[in-house]
């Protein structure tokens, strides 16, 4: 099809980029189950629906839909699915705030009605964005983590693996956030630098510093390390908790750093990992001194029902009161916080559910899967080799899944329900037939409910098509997209999960992408006020130009950082794009990309260049290397096309001659290929080119392969354009207009060159190319002077050091003498001071020259 003529001059990004998002339709999208195409299927991060799609959410989206779009036009069966991982706190917290209530104001039925009427609610605000960012996503593979028919399969997995034994109930310490007041996993610990105060007290007489005071009332034994003389008479010795007076062993343990504090300290039930450790290790009692809500319980007696900082100063306060307070100072400590609230973790002994962390079954199916990049393993292999408890599973909290058990009341046997009554909520359905063990008819329900990864650590088997049992139809996955910050969590359970429900790993391969830091350089947050939105960035300068900052701004896996020039420079490239597609489109009208009549030289030269972009972006785009793509594809485009080749062979399309059709067939397969490989980055720049150029859309066109080996054009074409630049540098230099008359060119190139009449055109000059030698001659016209040698050299001199060294032969122009003698006196000759300035002739006739390389230019100017 002809292009249609009437090409706006100016690219309006808003206007393109709205109506094509309006025309394209959700089915060109869609995963096709009965192709027989290869599959590529990729799984999704599911985003928590906070409303907001942020900017971190839309880089790791670019680099999918780069992918998604470029392996459609490689000719697979692409299933790019979208779901929403709907449960948690920060969700309660927002409905609690909304509705002025607490959870325990309203029934836990109602209270989930409100959080899921919220999420329904984000979610949409969410999709709207992802549309707008031009995001080819499958919609018919959407899902939603808290529908039932999500949810239900999330329950089937437990049942799973309960069945098999990956999944216990257990008394037993666990990272607890008593804000949130839930337990939470290791993975969910985050580590922060805190200014604490460390006492020093005495205790039965003995020494003791510690951050914790209030945990006196769950103190169970003092260690000190083995070879410390300075305790040796303890060996052995109970000793009596001051206040509490609880009678505790001393013990010896290598694990004590004797520098620290007095070199005693106490183990307690729990302030930190090493007490779980001790307490284990030496089969101690427990002592629970502080409940769920954080505040201390009976063991702590008159300090009862006091928060863990009251209790801390009212002890203090005693110590001091009983003289047995030895001092206090500040110290930094790192201290465990809650990933979502910050608060510091509390570690409480209490009944959970579990999932057996098998260390060598997650590493085995990680080496299976391809990292890219290939350092992020390394840090799932570190974190899963200190991975020393299990995953703690249950959460107290109530917009989550329901973990679907019942306990007998009468035995305590834990009753599941059968596949078949799943989804189900244990809170509300009975079991079905009387206890198993002891026929009981009383259940109690559990309400504890499920860690929100437990549903997002099987996307990937629900997007392969998971029903609940054996392996899903198209699994594994090929492609696990997402970021570094949850490699511990999303990509750890996941693999974990996998192998334990399927036996194998989820996917070929992980793509690791990096954070979006603020301007600053920081890592976006509220309180630095230094994010950014999409949306802002897209009122701006357009989806197209938000997905080529995304791509160029760092290599895949590297923190980006956020910066609106970047943001400038991509929308100016989409500008020089449309420029050059303007001005292609009237020349090639309706000539096919036809190979065979590509035969002039600069045409053959710039599919050289093609073939040589083509295999760069196409090798960029298999790595996953989106930037090194851009990269090529921009200089191509900018520099080889509309710098160089245009530049060159535009005389020729204004021209009527034979060989413009050699130049309007190089350009209509040029123009067709770049188009195309645009299209993952710039969807609606490309698809609006495409029409133009071919009148059909280009997301359903195959990813280019173009191949043109010419090794003659490759090199007789780079010294074209080459000389033609220095050419016309050269009228430049010498105030020529480009397009006034040159003259006449002889270039001596040693081999014959046929260019087609381009350079003449390009120069406006009679251009000859000659074999022979030049037979230059050669002679001096005058000297030039460097007058910032001369000048203060010679200062008073310089006029008679000039004369002089005009009087000199030729010879010593060019091999200047030590020294000059002027009105008898000698005067040395400063290095640099003057140069001759040659002119040459052939056969007779004055000419410049030009040299490029080897190649020399005689220069004829017209009169
Ligand atoms: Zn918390
Ligand atoms: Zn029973």
């Amino acid at each position: 099809m002809a292009p249609s003529g009437d090409i706006p001059k100016h690219y309006d990004f808003a206007e393109v980029e709205a109506r094509w998002q309006r025309t394209w339709r959700d089915e060109e999208n869609y995963f096709d189950r009965s192709s027989g195409k290869p599959r590529y299927i990729i799984d999704t991060p599911p985003p928590y629906p906070t409303g907001n799609f942020h900017i971190g959410n839309a880089l790791n989206w670019c680099y999918i839909d780069f992918i998604a779009r470029y392996k459609r036009m490689q000719g697979y069966n692409v299933m790019f699915p979208q779901g929403w991982d709907c449960h948690g706190l920060p969700t309660e917290v927002k409905v609690e705030e909304i509705h002025g209530i607490t959870k325990n104001d309203v029934s836990r039925e109602e209270f989930r009605r409100m959080c899921r009427e919220l999420t329904a609610k984000n979610i949409e605000l969410m999709r709207a964005t992802l549309r707008r960012l031009g995001f080819s996503v499958d919609w018919s593979n959407e899902y939603v983590t808290m529908r039932p028919e999500y949810f239900g399969k999330t329950q089937k997995s437990f049942l799973k693996m309960y069945h098999a034994g990956y999944i216990y109930q257990a008394e037993h310490p666990v990272n607890f956030c008593i804000r949130c007041e839930t337990a939470i996993a290791f993975a969910e610990v985050t580590y922060q630098e805190r200014e604490t105060t460390l006492t020093t007290f005495l205790f039965d007489g003995v020494g003791i510093a510690t951050t914790r005071p209030e945990l006196l009332a769950a103190c169970v034994a003092v260690a000190v390390h083995p070879e410390d003389e300075r305790f040796a008479k303890l060996h052995g010795k109970r000793l009596t908790v001051p206040f509490f007076g609880q009678k505790v062993p001393v013990l010896k343990d290598a694990a004590v750093d004797p520098t620290f504090g007095t070199g005693a300290v106490m183990i307690c039930t729990f302030g930190d990992k090493q007490d779980v450790h001790w307490w284990k290790e030496y089969n101690l009692p427990l002592r629970k001194a502080i409940d769920r809500r954080g505040r201390m319980t009976a063991v702590a007696g008159k300090f009862e029902g006091m928060t863990v900082a009251e209790a801390r100063k009212a002890i203090v306060a005693d110590m001091k009161k009983a003289g047995i307070l030895r001092g206090e100072k500040k110290i930094t400590q790192r201290v465990g916080t809650c990933w979502r609230c910050k608060t510091p973790i509390e570690i409480l002994s209490e009944r959970q559910w579990f999932i057996r962390v098998k260390h060598d079954e997650i590493l085995k199916a990680a080496r299976e899967v391809t990292w890219i990049p290939e350092h992020m393993r390394i840090r799932l292999e570190n974190w899963v080799a200190q991975m020393e408890w299990d995953w703690c599973i249950s959460r107290q909290r109530i917009f989550a899944t329901p973990i679907p058990v019942w306990s007998c009341d009468a035995c305590g046997e834990l009753v599941l329900p059968s596949e078949d009554e799943i989804p189900i909520d244990p809170t509300l359905t009975r079991p079905k037939l009387p206890c198993p063990k002891c026929g009981g008819t009383k259940f109690t329900p559990e309400e504890d409910v499920l860690d929100t990864w437990m549903d997002s650590s099987i996307s990937v088997l629900n997007v392969t098509g998971w029903d609940g049992s054996g392996t899903p139809p198209l699994f594994p996955a090929q492609l696990r997209p997402q970021g570094h910050d949850i490699i511990r969590t999303w990509a750890c359970y996941t693999i974990l999960r996998s192998v334990a429900l399927t036996g194998q790993k989820p996917w070929d391969g992980i793509l690791v992408n990096g954070m979006v830091l603020g301007e600053d350089g920081f890592k976006m947050s509220k309180s630095r006020g230094n994010i950014i939105q999409p949306e802002e960035i897209l009122a701006k300068h357009g989806a197209d130009a938000f997905r080529q900052w995304s791509a160029s701004g760092a290599a895949t896996g590297s923190d980006i950082m956020f910066n609106w020039n970047d943001v400038v420079a991509a929308s100016r490239l989409q500008t020089k794009l449309w420029n050059i597609v303007r001005f292609i489109l009237p020349k090639i009208g309706d000539e096919p990309p036809d190979e065979g009549r590509v035969t002039a030289l600069a045409d053959r030269w710039l599919l050289t260049h093609l073939s040589d972009t083509v295999a760069a972006v196409t090798a960029a785009m298999e790595s996953y290397a989106f930037d090194q793509a851009l990269k090529a594809l921009r200089e191509f485009a900018w520099d080889v096309l509309a710098d160089e080749y245009i530049e060159l062979a535009k005389g020729r399309l204004y021209s009527g001659g034979e060989e413009r059709g050699s130049a309007t067939a190089a350009l209509s397969i040029t123009l067709d290929a770049l188009v195309r490989m645009l299209a993952p980055f710039l969807p609606h720049f490309a698809e609006e080119c495409y029409h133009q150029l071919k009148g059909r859309p280009v997301h359903h066109e195959p990813w280019v392969k173009f191949e043109w080996k010419d090794d003659a054009a490759r090199g007789q074409g780079d010294l074209l354009v080459r000389l033609v630049a220095e050419l016309r540098n050269y009228k430049h230099d010498r105030g020529m207009a480009l397009n006034a008359p040159f003259g006449r060119l002889t270039i001596y190139a040693g081999t014959g060159v046929e260019d087609a009449g381009d350079a003449a055109r390009a120069l406006n000059a009679e251009v000859s190319w000659s074999t022979e030698e030049p037979g230059l001659e050669r002679r001096v016209r005058d000297v030039k002077f460097n007058m910032s040698v001369v000048g203060p050299a010679l200062k008073g001199k310089a006029r008679e050091f000039m004369d002089a060294v005009r009087k000199l032969p030729p010879g010593q122009l060019e091999n200047p003498p030590a020294s000059l003698v002027l009105k008898g006196c000698e005067v040395p000759v400063p290095a640099g001071a003057f140069a001759p300035d040659f002119s040459y002739a052939i056969g007779g006739k004055d000419v410049d020259v030009v040299t490029v390389g080897d190649v020399i230019v005689a220069v004829e100017r017209a009169p």
